[in-house]
């Protein structure tokens, strides 16, 4: 099993709001799946608008990928 380097994944999360979770992406995963929303480094890879948004729901990620 790979072991989690934090520290690691912090330096490249792509999120950038201001979050506890940064670089614990099981936590991450976890809180927004649990909302129905994904996290900001899937929003980043569409646009750093879009992640710079907050919205991080799936509707508003579909849209986002429809309209590419
Ligand atoms: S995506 Fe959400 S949980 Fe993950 S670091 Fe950003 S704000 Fe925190």
């Amino acid at each position: 099993m790979t072991e989690c380097n934090q520290e690691e994944r912090k330096n490249n999360c792509t999120c950038t709001y201001d979050c506890h979770r940064r670089g614990k992406c099981c936590e991450c995963v976890e809180y927004h799946l649990s909302m129905n929303q994904l996290p900001g480094c899937v929003f980043a890879k569409i646009s750093k608008e879009a992640e710079r948004s907050y919205n991080r729901n799936f509707e508003y990620f579909a849209n986002l990928v429809l309209r590419k």
